[in-house]
């Protein structure tokens, strides 16, 4: 991909809108190189928005232009799930909101196997994770990118690291889930590494 277009992140202070401390740790390490000092919205008393896109990248970048605009300064959100193909793309963005209440992956990862079955075995198993990420500056201008890595789910869930749908997901060309891979192996490939080459290659 070629970003000579794309507007570049001067060296300083870069709003992450999030509210999650492992995030933010992620996103810290990743930047710090490039000059960039990551402020936590936290830490800015920032908001939360509804995320009422109907993509990825749409709540990516309606997370981080509130931010922009409240803050003041460039800011930086993402927004990830995985999309089963059988299932029309689903869970999709809806992916946090499938485990409920008590966000409870193993009832999400249950209702994407219980939804499978129904569809039928010839529907297949493909599935792929994406990860969008939007920087917005306080004009109101905008860049966006998104990563993603194909696999195929098992059932039933295996392995005990990572988070959400991890245990159920097989990368094509591996044999372990995201749940039993060592964390720096899935942090490699995944669809967030994926959107962090895209998103630096486009940024500096
Ligand atoms: P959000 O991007 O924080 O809104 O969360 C999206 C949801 O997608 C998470 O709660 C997880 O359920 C799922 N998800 C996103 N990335 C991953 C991943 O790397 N492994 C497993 N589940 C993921």
């Amino acid at each position: 991909m070629n970003y000579q277009d794309s507007r570049k992140l001067q060296p300083g202070r870069l709003v992450i809108a999030s509210h999650n401390p492992g995030k933010i740790r992620e996103i810290a390490a990743l930047l710090g190189p490039y000059g960039i000092e990551p402020v936590s919205a936290g830490s800015l008393g920032l908001p939360e928005p509804e995320e009422t896109g109907t993509t990825f990248i749409a709540n990516a970048e309606l997370k981080a232009l509130l931010a922009a605009d409240l803050s003041g300064l460039p800011a930086l959100a993402d927004d990830s799930g995985l999309c089963v193909e059988a299932l029309g793309g689903d869970p999709g963005i809806f992916s946090a909101r499938w485990a409920g209440e008590s966000k409870d992956f193993n009832i999400a990862m249950q209702r994407v196997e219980d939804q499978l079955a129904r569809t039928g075995p010839e529907a297949g198993r493909d599935a792929h994770f994406v990860c969008a990420l939007a920087v917005a500056w306080p004009d109101g201008h905008m860049e966006s990118v998104e990563g993603r890595v194909d696999g195929a789910l098992v059932w039933p869930p295996r392995g005990g690291n990572g988070f959400g749908y991890d245990p159920v997901f097989v990368p094509h060309g591996h044999a372990l889930t995201f749940g039993e891979m060592d964390p720096e192996a899935k942090h490699a490939m995944s669809h967030r590494a994926d959107a962090f080459a895209k998103l630096t290659a486009m940024l500096f």
